[in-house]
């Protein structure tokens, strides 16, 4: 680990390995939640019910079974629905190459928290925009679609599904129980009637994301999101699904959807769990729920660095006991703080005082306090890789293959730039049989959306046959 050419007072260095020390994962802690989680996907996939309630996993069929194989005609629509940002994307294929174009819709506070119609009224109203903007109203004929909706949802079909929970930053008082689709193509029909559009697929970000990731590189198996949120799917052979039966239909593989920002839930992480982490819990959106997804994903990083820091103040071993904005800015301190400050190399603070310049802290901070809020933003974004790399360890001896791509997209792992390193030391101890590489599949989820399309239409064909 750096440690910044700092040499801290002894007092000082033994206060701060107090805090610091318990946050690290050590390899017999990485060893037990690795066995747990495999013990939660084996729950989950069992025949007997009353297993499966014990699990704090969905692993949910995502029903897509088709991987793209180069032979891809004509123009499809991804949308993609994963927080803040909403996505719209068209994906070409000319010669077999995929010609992407995306355009961006920010939903407001105001909507994230209305009734569920508000959320789909805007998804449609921006699709209009899309289809005028782009004259796909003009081809004679619907565009297939892919919907992306990257909430708990039990899907029925390829094309229905039903949401279990919000998320995120989404806290609609209604919507649990209902499906994205039809909610969809209701909105359509309240505010752009006639859009030439069929929705044929709705998926998990992490489904579209591999889907992508595969599209880049063949040995893609596991689609991992580590973004505000955090969850992963991979391809399963139908034949490991023990609860699903009389299956025969070919292709003999399928994408299941994890859903891990659960596991936890039923208690079972508690040992490991630190105070910052329950009291982040306390006041989040969600309380008690998605445990994982807390200790790891970009809604959560900057806060669990901020309460740390908040103790370092508390114990006068920071800022000389004072900071009144970093005390009480409860979700002021975010991830892009921490990326920013980890941005820094070697002995360079510029980033970290812009940072520390935001919470009135530059003046006062001496050459100590810099390489603290370095250290400790260092120990708490390795924790986080590593919490989700021990989880990727179980899936990648589980699919068992010499060598396995991990296509990742994501804000937290597109801009933290050690996020990749941390999680390959975990991935490297803990997965002796398989070479793994983590690849950066940028705007996958929403290009995947519309690969998802393609593959329901290809799907629907060969059941036809
Ligand atoms: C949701 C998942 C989603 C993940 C990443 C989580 O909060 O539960 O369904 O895949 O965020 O966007
Ligand atoms: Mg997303």
């Amino acid at each position: 680990m750096e440690r910044f050419n700092i040499e801290l007072d002894k007092d000082t260095r033994k206060k701060l390995d107090d805090v610091l020390q318990p946050i690290i994962l050590r390899d017999n802690t990485v060893e037990r939640i690795m066995s747990i989680f495999s013990k939660h996907m084996e729950l989950a996939n069992s025949p007997d019910e009353n297993h499966r309630q014990k699990s704090d996993l969905l692993m949910g069929n995502s029903f897509i079974r088709e991987l793209l194989d180069g032979t891809e005609q004509g123009d499809f629509l991804g949308l993609d629905l994963g927080g803040t940002n909403f996505r719209v994307v068209k994906v070409s294929f000319k010669d077999g190459q995929a010609e992407t174009t995306t355009r961006y819709y920010t939903l407001l506070e105001s909507v994230l928290c209305g009734p569920v119609a508000g959320v789909f009224d805007f998804i449609a109203e921006s699709l209009a925009d899309f289809v005028g903007r782009y004259s796909l109203n003009n081809l004679g004929k619907k565009v297939p679609l892919g919907f992306t909706f990257s909430f708990p949802s039990s899907q029925v079909s390829i094309n229905q599904s039903v949401i279990l929970h919000w998320t995120k930053t989404l806290r609609c008082p209604d919507g649990i129980g209902d499906d994205p689709v039809a909610l969809l193509e209701a909105a359509i029909a309240r505010k752009a009637k006639d859009l030439p559009v069929d929705i044929v697929a709705v998926m998990s970000d992490t489904v579209s994301t591999l889907m992508a990731g595969n599209y880049l590189d063949q040995n893609c198996r596991i689609g991992l999101i580590l973004g505000t949120g955090c969850n992963a799917a991979f391809v399963e052979h139908i034949s490991e699904i023990d609860k699903w039966t009389g299956d025969d239909k070919d292709p003999q593989h399928v994408i299941v959807n994890v859903e891990l920002g659960s596991f936890g839930d039923s208690g079972c992480l508690d040992e490991f769990r630190t105070d910052y982490e329950r009291e982040l819990d306390k006041y989040s959106n969600h309380p008690s729920s998605f445990t994982f997804e807390k200790s790891c994903a970009g809604m959560y990083l900057g806060e669990f660095v901020r309460l740390i820091l908040t103790r370092l103040i508390r114990e006068g071993v920071l800022f000389n006991g004072t900071g009144e904005k970093l005390l009480e800015g409860r979700w002021k301190f975010t991830t892009s703080h921490v990326t920013d400050i980890e941005s820094d190399q070697g002995t360079s603070t510029t980033k970290t005082m812009e940072v520390l310049e935001k919470f009135d802290l530059a003046t006062i901070a001496t050459a100590k306090d810099v390489a603290i809020v370095r250290e400790v933003a260092e120990v708490a974004s390795r924790r986080g890789a590593h919490w989700i790399a021990t989880l990727m360890a179980v899936l990648v001896n589980h699919i068992a293959l010499p060598d396995v791509t991990i296509a990742i997209d994501g804000s937290l792992f597109e801009r933290h730039p050690k996020y990749h390193n941390s999680m390959m030391e975990i991935l490297n101890k803990f997965c002796p049989k398989s070479k793994v590489k983590l690849i950066l599949a940028k705007d996958g989820s929403g290009q995947g959306g519309a690969f998802g399309a393609i593959s329901a239409l290809r799907q629907a064909a060969r059941d036809l046959r």
